[in-house]
């Protein structure tokens, strides 16, 4: 523990040096078209969301109530580029009947509510929880999962592990800093394949210190 303690402080200086201002990748303008947006990014670029949501929210609607009367077919026309239309239009239509019904039409703001969403898993109620209403959390997406590992934080077998590992190493209140600073370090730095040790900011420095890395 003591290690991945130590681990963690100088990844923390590293990323707020390199990343102190992370922006959300995915435009949005409120909690609803970020939660659409993250049902889209599941397996899909956050680029191309963001191409295919002002033409999904220009054409049929930007708040549930519109896109709880569009048809599935409208909505999964719209968003075929970003993959698993048929699944992702449904949820989108099925989430918004349930917030407009259930929730006044607006997105609830519990864990337990959001994971209720047709189409809404624990990752994408974290993103909501974070970047819309302000909650710590982290959304241990395929970069952090990767990143943790690498870095030794996190033995890593399962996201929810990754996840209970980054929690009990970092404060609570940088969750939502860290885990944008790690999504865009990873694009930067640290791709699945191909990546160059003498240039990345983070394993050259805890291998001169001697720490452990898993590259
Ligand atoms: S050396 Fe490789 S594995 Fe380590 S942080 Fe850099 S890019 Fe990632």
């Amino acid at each position: 523990m003591e290690t991945k303690v130590r681990t963690a402080r100088i990844v923390g200086r590293i990323l707020d040096r390199e990343f102190p201002d992370p922006g959300i990748p995915l435009v949005h303008r409120d909690a609803f078209t970020l939660l659409v947006s993250v049902v889209l990014s599941a397996q899909c670029t956050d680029e191309r969301v963001n191409q295919i949501t002002p033409v999904l929210f220009s054409r049929l609607g930007d708040d549930p109530e519109s896109l709880s009367k569009a048809s599935v077919e409208d909505i999964r026309e719209i968003i075929r580029p970003c993959g698993l239309s048929p699944a992702k239009s449904k949820a989108i239509q099925g989430l918004s009947r349930i917030i407009v019904r259930e929730h006044g039409g607006e997105v609830p703001r519990t864990f337990p509510e959001l994971e209720a969403l047709p189409g809404v898993g624990h990752k994408t109620a974290s993103v909501v929880m974070s970047q819309a209403f302000g909650v710590p959390a982290i959304a241990v997406d395929t970069h952090i999962h990767r990143c943790a590992r690498r870095w030794g934080l996190s033995e890593g077998s399962t996201v929810e592990r990754t996840e209970s590992d980054l929690k009990a190493l970092f404060p609570r209140a940088r969750w939502s800093l860290l885990h944008l600073q790690i999504i865009h370090f990873a694009r930067k730095f640290c791709p699945a394949r191909g990546h160059h040790p003498e240039e990345c900011p983070i394993c050259s420095e805890l291998g001169r210190r001697g720490l452990p890395v898993f590259p």
